[in-house]
């Protein structure tokens, strides 16, 4: 049988907008000492806009956006969608594309009109073996915004930056989280730059940048090492991390599998209800003893 407290706060927390899928994980909760939380998506809106169109090679800001948005076209990303918007607006015709493939956690790749191309991360592009030295990349990286590289075979021919919007309920989930003990961290692919302007701007404790989609869940195991550990997460590529963490949270209308994946959904899309999940925990498994 169900414990009538538990009975009682799990319909409390439906209230909220909590969807507790698994109680332990619930129960457990209330020892949480760190919460990670992923950064598109979840501490940001993840609506992009592009900002900045660098071409590195003889080619016109509209070819590029193009062949880009061509691409992204295929893709589900927000960066994906960022692009294609921005492309539209800028009346730019989306083509079609052959041989499409997503390349999880670095970017995409396809074929028009019998040309090789990509769109890929810094981190991608230095794997490949491939360094771009442009004066104007380098500043918009330390404005802290996301860059991809368009790459036509294996030439980069331009970068595209694309800024995201962080919510303002990530600040004040931070804080409170902070009040209430908990470190505040941070899990994103995205580049060192970005990760360093959101964690300052958000005030968090420590942050990991630059992390691939299979690494994503073996950091939450190295965090495991110290503390007790909540990883909050919208399911694009860190379904994983979700569930090697304590408690797993999925934020946002939410992937399929970050609502598969995860113990506790946030039906509401807003991280100040994980304050809530804590706090609901702590109150709910007190008073049971
Ligand atoms: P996050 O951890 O911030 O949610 P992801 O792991 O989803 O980021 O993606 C990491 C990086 O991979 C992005 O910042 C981007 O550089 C690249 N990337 C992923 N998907 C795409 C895509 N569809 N188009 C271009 N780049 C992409
Ligand atoms: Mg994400």
């Amino acid at each position: 049988a169900i414990p009538l407290v538990v009975a009682v706060s799990t319909s409390l927390a439906a209230k909220y907008g909590l969807l507790i899928r698994d109680r332990q994980a619930f129960e457990r909760a209330k020892d949480l000492q760190a919460v990670v939380f992923d950064k598109t998506g979840t501490l940001t809106k993840g609506e992009f806009g592009v900002t900045d169109i660098i071409p590195l090679a003889d080619i016109e800001e509209n070819k590029i956006m193009e062949i880009a948005a061509s691409l992204e076209a295929n893709s589900e990303h927000p960066i994906a969608e960022g692009i294609v918007n921005s492309a539209k607006k800028m009346g730019v015709e989306i083509t079609n594309v052959e041989d499409f493939r997503a390349i999880p956690g670095r970017g995409i790749e396809g074929t028009i009109n019998n040309a090789k191309y990509k769109v890929v991360s810094p981190g991608y592009l230095k794997e490949l073996g491939v360094e771009v030295d442009n004066e104007e990349v380098e500043k918009v990286k330390q404005q802290g915004k996301t860059v991809v590289f368009l790459v036509e075979g294996s030439k980069p021919v331009a970068a595209i930056a694309l800024a995201d919007i962080i919510r303002e309920e990530s600040k004040e989930a931070i804080k409170k989280l902070r009040e209430m003990g908990l470190r505040c961290m941070m899990l994103t692919g995205d580049n060192r730059f970005v990760a360093k302007w959101v964690a300052e701007e958000i005030g968090l404790d420590e942050y990991f940048a630059e992390v691939l989609p299979h690494e994503k869940a073996d950091k939450i195991k190295e965090v495991q090492e110290r503390y007790t550990v909540a990883m909050v997460g919208d399911g694009v590529n860190d379904a994983p991390a979700l569930a090697q963490a304590d408690v797993g949270i999925a934020i946002g209308a939410g992937t399929d599998v970050a609502v598969e994946t995860a113990d506790i959904i946030l039906v509401k899309n807003d991280p100040r209800d994980v304050v809530d999940v804590i706090k609901l925990s702590r109150k709910t498994y007190s008073k049971m003893f």
